[in-house]
């Protein structure tokens, strides 16, 4: 029986944790070693864990708490959202739902938006649309990316989380990353001929040009490593995929909405996809949601033809409502703008901290989605942990940004900056004073 300490708001930290441990199952974890720490409130850029303290949360949660914690806006529209209609099946038309659909194909330039529960389902239902309007079947992606923890998005994956899944589903074909402090083919991006782009033209030719459904690729890579492409990449990926009738996908999940300071990514370099996929930052994480936003080609082919698909959530009045005020508060908060000008001032320090420490290899940004590359050696490139592992060096400077109460992101040899877009530049500079105490360690580790 339910007993009023079964309620919320009664117990302790430490039962919290102990419940959370002993009943519920945590995202990439061994269950055994897993050690959540207790959030208990939030305000903008800071949360609350279990013993009261506050935390300067550096990656937005993951990287999805655009607006912050707790914003009063959002908060106002979930409870009004709530006491007028907390649920309608997802064949009714709703106004949330239809004033998002507007609102998005307004700031894409596309036409309608299907609505999914979070990203990973916006890949799986981008896929199935690509397959059934184009009557192919292969899925081109990027090795280092990561579109989802569901069968068809892991697969389409090239991050190694998609390795214990596999084979997975059949039709994915893998293409290198514009990665150039790394490039894949040798080059420099000063000297080469982009093969970044002319080896996936060869992929297609050897893959059979009609086989491909659609080219699916992060709108900037994210998890895998934050990878800006050169300035021509999308030009000349959006000119292939429209010499071979291939539709470009865009995962515009973390790179979306206001996080570089644009709806999308893909918009610093002009393009419009066919299709693009986004969550996270949809809502800034306040309701669950994610959203399929499909040009007039795609639109067009499912007014006579079967949508083959469908969620008991897909449109869930709350989650639209959530959506429709994020937006709003994008543009009435000036949040793009706050996001170059705080963009350039942290664009300025990551170049001085590659200046100043010996294991910064590169530091990539874009707006307020940024990252640093972390070496042993800077002449080499050696990366300070290896590909999928980690290293006492990195467990050092996480644990020192952690002893400082700052909340970041880091895997393999990169450390990510992204925080909420409404932190303050003087927030913004005591966690980046952090990560430099945690370089000056780590290069005195490094001898
Ligand atoms: N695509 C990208 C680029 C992501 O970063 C993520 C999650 O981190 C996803 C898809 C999956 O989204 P979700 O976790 O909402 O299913």
């Amino acid at each position: 029986m339910t007993s009023t300490q079964d309620r919320p708001g009664v117990a302790s930290a430490h039962d919290i944790a102990q419940m959370n441990r002993d009943y519920t199952m945590f995202s990439w974890s061994v269950q055994g070693a897993s050690t959540p720490m207790v959030m208990t409130g939030g305000k903008g850029s800071h949360f609350t864990d279990g013993n009261g303290d506050s935390w300067l949360d550096f990656s937005s949660q993951l990287i999805n708490l655009n607006v912050g914690h707790q914003h009063p806006r959002m908060l106002e529209a979930i409870k009004k959202q709530v006491d007028t209609l907390c649920f309608a099946g997802p064949s009714f038309a709703t106004e949330p739902r239809g004033l998002l659909g507007k609102k998005l194909a307004e700031v894409t330039g596309l036409s309608k938006a299907f609505f999914t529960l979070g990203g990973s389902g916006a890949n799986e239902n981008a896929i199935k649309m690509a397959r059934l309007v184009t009557g192919r079947d292969k899925i081109i992606t990027r090795y280092r990316s990561y579109h989802g923890a569901t069968m068809g998005s892991m697969t389409a994956s090239g991050d190694p989380r998609r390795w214990p899944v596999e084979p997975g589903v059949p039709g994915v074909v893998r293409v290198f990353d514009p990665y150039c402090y790394r490039c894949p083919f040798g080059k420099t991006p000063d000297s080469c001929g982009r093969e970044c782009v002319s080896h996936i033209e060869e992929v297609i030719q050897m893959e059979g040009p009609t086989s491909i459904a659609a080219i699916l690729v992060e709108g900037i890579t994210g998890s895998n490593g934050l990878i800006v492409p050169p300035d021509d990449y999308y030009p000349k990926l959006r000119a292939l995929c429209d010499r071979y009738g291939i539709l470009l996908i865009t995962d515009e999940v973390m790179s979306g909405f206001g996080r570089t300071g644009k709806w999308v990514a893909t918009q610093h370099w002009g393009i419009r996809p066919d299709i693009i996929t986004c969550a996270k930052g949809l809502t800034s994480g306040y309701m669950p949601l994610g959203a399929v936003i499909v040009n007039e080609r795609v639109a067009n082919y499912f007014e006579d033809h079967m949508l083959w698909g469908g969620l008991t959530y897909s449109g869930h009045p709350v989650s639209c409502a959530a959506g429709v005020e994020n937006l709003a508060i994008y543009e009435e908060e000036h949040i793009f703008e706050r996001v170059d000008e705080l963009g350039a001032h942290l664009a300025a320090r990551l170049e001085a901290m590659k200046a100043k420490y010996a294991c910064v290899g590169d530091v990539r940004y874009k707006g307020l989605f940024s990252v640093l590359e972390l070496v042993k050696d800077k002449a080499t490139k050696e990366p300070l942990a290896p590909f999928n592992g980690t290293s006492p060096e990195m467990n050092a400077l996480a644990a020192h940004i952690k002893s400082k109460h700052v909340y970041a992101y880091s895997r393999f040899n990169f450390l990510w900056v992204c925080p909420p877009l409404v932190i303050t530049k003087d927030e913004l500079d005591a966690g980046l004073d952090v990560y430099e105490e945690g370089l000056a360690k780590v290069d005195a580790l490094l001898g």
